[in-house]
């Protein structure tokens, strides 16, 4: 990368960069280390509201460690991906126990830690701490690319390795962590993905390899991924009175831990005062689709083996995800 990019993108990044709730003058670890966790697959506009009221309930890494189980999935409802809130907590207990309860500057210690890869680990170390270190994400990826016309495949991970060398080799050592976020910001607000970037507003306009040569359809360069799993899933809204049957999903794997609608079975009979279909509803995760169906059936008694919820206790304490969401306006009708 040459020199004076460097500087057009820092100068761009000075005068342009959004206001958001992490972008302190001197942020935490911690907070660097929250929102980029909460930003992995997730909108800036849908993690704002979720950082300030996760920072409400644990404003110290130490508050993170204590914080109950069901009260950090709660806090987490909606944002998906829910082993992010898991592994933040496991992370915080090991920094109480084993760091003094500080985020290590090192980011080879970093991704040590649950949930810190490399790109973590390079957001954390160069943005709280200033230690040059690369932060490579799809953005980065897609706007080195085309910036420099590089055919790579970005999804593998030699190119991830390439990037970061030559980001580390190229990025100011005064400043590294305004070079990671001013890249990074280029990809999520001018260098936009299928096609679509602000040539017009970007500060490498004049250099940028793919808009000299026409290239910017083709550029990155992604593997196709692997089709997602379809999954049929038959699902019962039970109420008895104004409860509703939840059951927990088990403590490993997709949405581990939370709450969900029970699996369709065979019924008791004689419990059952009217069933009607509640419709159907597709959520799609990264390796696999849920197609569902749901009956709404009202039952004269409960039935073992569920909790037995109000609606109250619902908003209150129960995480339920938003691969429901569809559903969610039968479960109290
Ligand atoms: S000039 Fe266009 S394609 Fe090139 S880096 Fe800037 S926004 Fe991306």
């Amino acid at each position: 990368m040459l020199p004076e990019m460097i500087d057009g993108l820092t100068a761009w990044y000075d005068a342009n960069k959004r206001e958001l709730p992490w972008r302190e003058p001197q942020p935490s670890a911690y907070h660097v280390w929250l929102s980029e966790i909460m930003l992995q697959q997730t909108r800036v506009e849908a993690v704002k509201g979720y950082y300030g009221r996760f920072l409400e309930a644990a404003p110290t890494i130490a508050a993170l460690a204590r914080l109950d189980d069901d009260r950090l999935l709660k806090l987490w409802e909606g944002l998906g991906y829910y082993s992010r809130a898991r592994n933040l907590k496991r992370t915080a207990q090991i920094l109480m126990r084993e760091h003094g309860g500080v985020l290590p500057r090192d980011p080879a210690e970093l991704i040590k830690l649950p949930g810190i890869g490399l790109y973590t680990a390079g957001a954390v170390a160069s943005i709280a701490y200033g230690v040059p270190a690369p932060a490579v994400d799809g953005n980065v990826l897609r706007v080195l690319a085309r910036a420099e016309g590089d055919f790579s495949n970005i999804a593998l991970e030699q190119t991830k390795k390439a990037v970061a060398a030559r980001l580390l080799s190229a990025m100011p050592k005064h400043a590294p962590g305004a070079f990671n976020q001013a890249l990074m910001e280029l990809g999520a607000v001018v260098c936009l993905p299928n096609g679509a970037p602000r040539c017009g507003q970007c500060p490498w306009q004049n250099s940028c390899a793919a808009l000299r040569e026409g290239l910017i359809g083709q550029l990155p360069v992604k593997s196709a991924k692997k089709p997602r799993a379809v999954i049929e899933r038959r699902l019962f809204i039970l109420r008895c009175g104004e409860r509703l049957a939840l059951r927990r999903r088990p403590e490993h794997g997709l949405l581990a831990g939370l709450w969900e609608l029970p699996e369709a079975f065979a019924l008791p009979g004689d419990l059952v005062v009217s069933r009607e279909s509640a419709g159907s509803a597709v959520h799609i995760f990264t390796h696999r689709e849920w197609h569902m169906t749901a009956e709404r059936v009202v039952l004269s008694g409960r039935i073992e083996g569920f909790s037995w919820i109000t609606q109250e206790e619902l908003e209150r304490e129960f995480a339920l995800p938003s691969a429901f969401s569809g559903f969610r306006a039968a479960l109290f009708a």
